[in-house]
């Protein structure tokens, strides 16, 4: 079914709360009717897709500006084989519901994306992740709805050339519009904890083993031994989010304002030298080498030893425990105020590393 409404403010549809006009909303509910529908009436032409609204940005009042919201939300589990589960999900399906749902099914694959806000379909084209788990581990397909074919296309997982942040949905020329119907995912039954990440590794051996063990792959086992379960993965991982980030029926905000910096090694020396040159400086700059050996940097640690934490513009702000995101504080701020904020911050961080922060948040 399709709804349509004209000269619509968006600020309800997303997690910053912040004043966003556009021209028309069009909900769908069934892709396969309302696409193609849509495409014939050139309703689609120059759009842009909305799901949970969790990481976007309306800068400015948008008054020609046509809005697609998919609001398809099945779920189906199918293919059951002795290793893995084919679950199904329309690309309105609520990310953390789905975390949810899989977890009470004991599925692996999704639990360390728990409490990430937004849609399925926004989550395959950001490629999110959190806590040592991206979204990509789990993808088997994506299916679209292509401007440029006028027809249904399914991209494998290599065919979403998945990297940080990243696939080949956020590389489209405006008359290709790609719109993600469905999201295909390969879950695991057998137990598959992801502990890259120190502070969940920490946290659950804390709960759940005698200690922390030497080696990584020996808290792995004690842990698998111990019978602990995607839901009680879910439950830490939640309990760590919500200690850090700004709980989004509370404070508006899109998560991480910038993406973590990714340079080559010689950039990382010059940063690295640069920073240690500077009177006083107890701190080592932190990174981590990628397996493709590039450095990725910490854009909230850069942030806050570039001393922007008390940055603010009107009623937007940093969020004091996680620098990274800018937040509506007030609840009144404004898009203007918030890419004040945004591009002082990058002023301040390229003047104390010569390191130019990129935005996570996608801008319209
Ligand atoms: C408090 C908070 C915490 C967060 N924590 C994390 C985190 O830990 N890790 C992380 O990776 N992200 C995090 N985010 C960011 C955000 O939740 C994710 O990027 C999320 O997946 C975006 O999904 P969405 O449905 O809200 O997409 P939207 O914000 O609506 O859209 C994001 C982009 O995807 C496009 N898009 C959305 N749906 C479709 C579709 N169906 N077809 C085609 N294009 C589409 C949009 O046009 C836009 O370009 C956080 C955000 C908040 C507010």
């Amino acid at each position: 079914m399709i709804r349509l409404r004209e000269n619509t403010d968006l600020k309800e549809m997303t997690t910053f709360g912040l004043p966003a006009l556009c021209g028309r909303l069009v909900e769908f509910s069934d892709p396969e009717t309302d696409l193609p529908e849509l495409d014939r009436q050139g309703i689609l032409d120059g759009a842009v897709v909305l799901g949970g609204g969790s990481n976007m940005l309306f800068t400015a009042p948008a008054p020609d500006l046509t809005v697609i919201h998919p609001v398809n939300t099945g779920v189906r589990f199918s293919s059951r084989t002795e290793d893995t589960v084919i679950v199904t999900a329309d690309a309105g399906v609520t990310l953390d519901d789905l975390c949810r749902q899989t977890c009470e099914s004991r599925l692996w694959g999704l639990e360390n994306l728990s409490g990430i806000p937004g849609h399925i379909g926004g989550a395959a084209v950001q490629n999110v992740g959190a806590y040592g788990a991206e979204l990509s581990d789990a993808v088997e397909s994506v299916t679209c709805y292509s401007l440029k074919s006028h027809g249904f296309v399914t991209f494998t997982k290599d065919d979403c050339r998945y990297g940080y942040r990243d696939s080949v949905f956020k590389h489209q020329h405006q008359d290709e519009m790609l719109i993600v119907c469905r999201v295909t995912l390969r879950l695991r039954v057998t137990p598959d904890l992801k502990l890259g990440y120190k502070g969940l590794r920490d946290a659950l051996c804390e709960k759940f083993a005698s200690g922390k063990n030497a080696s990584f792959q020996a808290d792995i086992e004690e842990l698998t031994a111990n019978g602990v379960s995607p839901m009680a993965v879910r439950e830490t991982v939640v309990a760590l989010r919500d200690s850090k980030l700004p709980a989004p029926s509370e404070t508006g905000s899109a998560g991480s304002f910038f993406k973590n910096p990714v340079v080559t090694t010689g950039e990382l020396e010059r940063v690295i030298s640069h920073w240690n040159e500077k009177e006083g400086n107890t701190h080592p700059l932190p990174y981590h080498i990628t397996s493709d050996g590039m450095a990725k940097l910490s854009a909230a640690w850069l942030i806050d030893k570039a001393g922007c934490k008390t940055l603010a513009e009107g009623g937007a702000a940093l969020w004091q425990s996680q620098p990274l995101v800018i937040v509506n504080l007030t609840g009144d701020a404004t898009a203007e105020e918030v890419v004040k904020l945004e591009k002082a911050i990058i002023r301040q961080v390229e003047s104390v590393f010569g390191v130019t922060l990129s935005p996570e948040v996608i801008h319209i």
